[in-house]
């Protein structure tokens, strides 16, 4: 029986992991759930998987938790210092699916008693990909990739050798906005933003992948965790998101991953790695599906993969300021104090008032990227003030 832990059990990849489990009872025994505000859905998992403990990351839901909790010997924990210790607790598998930088340290945690860590948070490699594969390797526990496209670079490097690796492509489906023309950005609403075309996802990473933010995120994702140059990863724009990723090979070979988007299997993958185990997603009928398209993914329309490439050039900590100046500028969006073209700006504003900070090549500590975590999110702040003119 394979133990399992769950850090942001509540969320959109959490529910399809549970999904998951929750198919094969007698195979996973549930250590820890971890959710946020959803504390209806969180004590409900856990009493449905008979886990051992649940923590919400916010101290003031202790006491609705331990009520919904009472008489079922599952224990309940709120807070920064619980969650950590939940997800430090031994499991076999843990999945790092909360969103953000609030993931960061819980899967530091996580590996440091070797336990595997299935990573959905990409924050994490963004933020501080040395410290966390640092972390990895001096414990002897493994990262496996759950986005979706770094699953299938991931699967279609087995048995490969890294040195032929010429290039890896990334595909994006081009989000809510793909068809609309550049003048009409300036007016996308919260709902607009909100809605995806193909993938099913929390609201934050519905947005980013409106803006290309997510893709920018993945194309350092994708450094971070392949260990291969910036100038070898490509991003292509692909509507039907049905190739999640190609890897070219030195002999001309590209190797694409194809499958419906439903991020069940990367997680099943990840899950039953290094097997194949059987997953319920549907299965592709390629004469239906009759074509795949792909167009180019302009970094004049994208500024967000433009500012991938700024940052992954400057290198320290300026993939901590970029991500803690997207997710402020994100917050300012879904405020309504900024519009969606403006999200771009902030990021780049902040990155260059904080790039001396940030390209300090000191070695990678959680203080460090915390601090400049902190720096960046005060400086979006002062650039969103700005821009609303108060
Ligand atoms: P959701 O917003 O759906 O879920 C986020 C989870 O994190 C919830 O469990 C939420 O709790 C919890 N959470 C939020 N804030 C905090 C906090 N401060 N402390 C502790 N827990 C918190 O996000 P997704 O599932 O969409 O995404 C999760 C991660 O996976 C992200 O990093 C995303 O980029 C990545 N990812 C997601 C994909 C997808 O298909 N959704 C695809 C590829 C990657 P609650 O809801 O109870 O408040
Ligand atoms: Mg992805």
């Amino acid at each position: 029986m394979k133990t399992i832990s769950i850090l942001g059990a509540t969320g959109s990849i959490g529910q399809n992991t549970i999904d998951l489990i929750a198919r094969q009872p007698d195979a996973y025994r549930v250590v820890a759930l971890t959710g946020g505000r959803n504390l209806a859905q969180l004590a409900q998992d856990a009493i449905r998987l008979r886990a051992e403990v649940a923590v919400t990351g916010f101290d003031d839901g202790l006491p609705e938790l331990c009520d919904r909790l009472a008489g079922t010997g599952i224990e309940a924990a709120a807070g920064q210092a619980a969650l950590n210790e939940a997800a430090a607790r031994p499991a076999d598998w843990v999945m790092s699916a909360i969103v953000g930088f609030a993931g960061l340290e819980p899967g530091l945690h996580a590996l440091r008693h070797g336990n595997t860590l299935a990573l959905a948070n990409k924050e994490s490699l963004v933020c501080a990909g040395a410290l966390l594969m640092r972390q990895a390797r001096a414990n002897g526990a493994t990262v496996l990739p759950v986005d979706s496209e770094h699953s299938a670079v991931f699967q279609a490097l087995v048995g490969e050798d890294m040195a032929a690796v010429e290039r890896i492509i990334i595909t994006a489906s081009g989000g809510a906005f793909r068809d609309w023309p550049l003048d009409r950005l300036h007016g996308a609403t919260l709902a607009e933003a909100s809605s995806h075309p193909n993938w099913a996802m929390g609201q934050r990473i519905t947005i980013d992948s409106a803006s290309l933010f997510n893709k920018a995120m993945e194309v350092i994702e994708t450094r971070e965790f392949f260990a291969v140059r910036p100038d070898q990863i490509e991003v292509v724009i692909h509507p039907e998101s049905l190739i999640h990723a190609m890897v070219g090979f030195r002999d001309g070979a590209l190797m694409a991953h194809v499958g419906p988007p439903d991020m069940r299997h990367a997680i099943g993958y990840a899950l039953h790695w290094p097997d194949r185990g059987a997953l319920p997603v549907e299965r592709l009928d390629l004469v239906k599906t009759g074509q795949l398209t792909f167009r180019d993914a302009d970094e004049a329309r994208h500024p967000a993969l433009r500012l991938a490439r700024e940052v992954m050039a400057a290198g320290g900590l300026n993939g901590a300021v970029f991500n803690a100046a997207k997710e402020t500028a994100l917050d300012g969006f879904i405020d309504g104090r900024i519009g969606f073209l403006d999200m771009a700006r902030v990021v780049e504003d902040v990155l260059h008032r904080l790039s001396a900070d940030a390209s300090d090549r000191a070695d990678m500590t959680l203080d460090a990227v915390r601090h400049i975590d902190a720096l960046a999110r005060q400086s979006a702040w002062d650039v969103i003030d700005g821009l609303c003119g108060g």
